[in-house]
């Protein structure tokens, strides 16, 4: 069941949303050669506490693991659910990929960025535009009467002509009292198939999208995914409300 949310549970949601993105946006500028990904989670946190809101991924378990930090934050060839630490510390032309994902009031905000480190090689670029131009594709079809699979396949028809690799084990998903609620959003898929969308509906659609094959490995931390062949990988993620008319995207800095 894809949980609708009342009027009043959306307004909720805004508020999450809108600090989830706040913090992104306020971690992203921290970005530069030097930092390491522990100080930017330890900012992010700051931000957090402030907000009066709460990490979602902190202490969040997978199995018997279990995720040690507030963000993650996940470098060139990690794809997603870096665990930041202060011996990894970012580099000119690093390409950086923040996840937040904060609870405020019972309700979640989740979004993520690729973000570059000064200039990075023209074809990282370009793996980064697409794969954010496939989330805004994806988000186009997050409409009342639409199918999850509307979505799935929007992204995939965005990425395939540039051959990159699409991550299929890790996907999108219903976002709201939990970090993960029905239903799961497949980056691949086909139109017209899956759930019917409904207004109130809150979603994250998320594309992981690599420089090369699609194909991932789990480090032995239990956490970080990164890409078979070391080439770099990007994430954007955005929590978007499904309403009457066009979608909104919850996650947007305003
Ligand atoms: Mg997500």
């Amino acid at each position: 069941m894809i949980p609708v949310k009342t009027s009043a549970e959306i307004s909720v949601m805004r508020d999450a949303c809108r600090m989830a993105a706040q913090v992104l946006e306020e971690m992203a500028q921290r970005v530069a050669p030097g930092v390491s990904t522990l100080e930017l989670d330890e900012y992010a946190k700051g931000i957090i506490d402030k907000f009066g809101a709460e990490s979602a991924c902190f202490r969040y378990k997978m199995g018997r693991h279990v995720f040690p930090a507030y963000t993650c934050i996940s470098v060139n060839e990690e794809v997603i659910h870096g665990i930041p630490s202060k011996e990894r510390v970012i580099r000119p032309s690093d390409i950086v990929s923040l996840d937040v994902v904060l609870r405020y009031n019972g309700f979640v905000g989740d979004n993520a960025r690729t973000v570059f480190v000064g200039t990075v090689p023209p074809e990282v670029q370009s793996l980064c535009e697409v794969a954010e131009k496939a989330l805004y594709a994806g988000i186009a079809q997050a409409r009342s009467g639409n199918r999850v699979g509307d979505i799935s396949h929007a992204i995939e028809q965005f990425i395939r002509p540039h051959h990159y690799g699409i991550i299929e084990s890790f996907v999108g998903h219903g976002v709201g009292r939990s970090m993960h609620e029905d239903p799961q959003i497949p980056n691949i898929g086909k139109a017209g198939t899956g759930s019917l969308l409904r207004p109130g509906m809150t979603l994250a659609i998320e594309p992981m999208v690599n420089l090369g094959k699609p194909d991932i490995v789990i480090q032995p931390d239990g956490w970080t995914v990164v890409t078979k062949d070391r080439k770099p990988s990007a994430h954007y993620e955005h929590t978007v409300l499904v309403t009457e008319d066009e979608p909104e995207i919850l996650t947007r800095i305003s």
